[in-house]
């Protein structure tokens, strides 16, 4: 379970980004984060992930305050986590199995389990066609379905999704809006920040809206407007 409690960050010049911020997060739960820009959503993903440190207030994962730990028991928390970006941030000069395979790497998995996994996280995505194409080789959704398939690899406890489809049409954003949905129903947690309102209205899955680093709206109904 992740839970903010009371969580403020004031930055060194005075902005107020989080104002006393309580939210919780149930495992396997598909939460979507809203807001104008400036709302506070970038600076409560970095302090989920241990990337800046709350100002007042704590943030417990599992009920343990994530600041409290040491470098290497953070590093073990991040592996719990998987990442998906707007700009997707794959590696250029890598096939799509060679991306996959060196975030593995990092995480110290073994050839036999690399040369396993990678074909089924693709085939969870529908991109093994595309297993040797380089990422200048593929459309936007494809290599944001190479990022997603990448974040899902460690088998991690929460996707974090953080504008995934703003740089997708239309038909994309469908698709990777539909793998999200499907990564979830298979018990991963997944929090999406988005400004698109068609994929909160057909999501139909707890939206929590903040504007000027308060939580204004969080609500099971599923919609984008109160
Ligand atoms: P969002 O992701 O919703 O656009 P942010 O978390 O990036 O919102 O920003 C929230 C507020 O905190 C904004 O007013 C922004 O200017 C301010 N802010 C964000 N990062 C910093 C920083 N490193 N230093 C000073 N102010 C910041």
């Amino acid at each position: 379970m992740i839970f903010f409690d009371r969580v403020s960050k004031i930055y060194p010049d005075d902005s107020v980004a989080l104002d006393n911020v309580t939210i919780s997060i149930e495992p396997k739960e598909f939460v979507s984060i809203v807001g104008p820009s400036g709302a506070g959503k970038t600076t409560l993903l970095k302090l989920f992930l241990a990337e800046d440190k709350p100002t007042e207030g704590s943030i417990l994962y599992d009920n343990v305050d994530i600041h409290s730990l040491d470098k290497k028991s953070i590093n073990e928390f991040r592996r719990r986590v998987g990442m998906v970006f707007q700009d997707f941030r794959l590696l250029p000069d890598k096939t799509v199995y060679e991306n996959i395979a060196f975030t593995m790497e990092a995480s110290g998995r073994s050839d036999d389990e690399i040369e396993a996994d990678v074909p089924y996280v693709l085939e969870l995505v529908d991109l093994t066609a595309k297993i040797w194409n380089f990422p200048h080789e593929l459309s936007g959704g494809e290599k944001q379905r190479v990022a997603i398939a990448r974040a899902l690899v460690n088998e991690p406890d929460v996707i974090i999704a953080d504008e995934p489809t703003g740089n997708l049409d239309p038909m994309n954003t469908y698709d990777i809006v539909q793998i999200l949905k499907k990564i979830n129903d298979l018990g991963t947690t997944v929090i999406l920040t988005t400004h698109n309102k068609g994929i909160i209205d057909s999501l139909r899955k707890r939206v929590i809206a903040m504007d000027k680093g308060r939580v204004v709206r969080d609500d099971r109904s599923g919609k984008y407007d109160a």
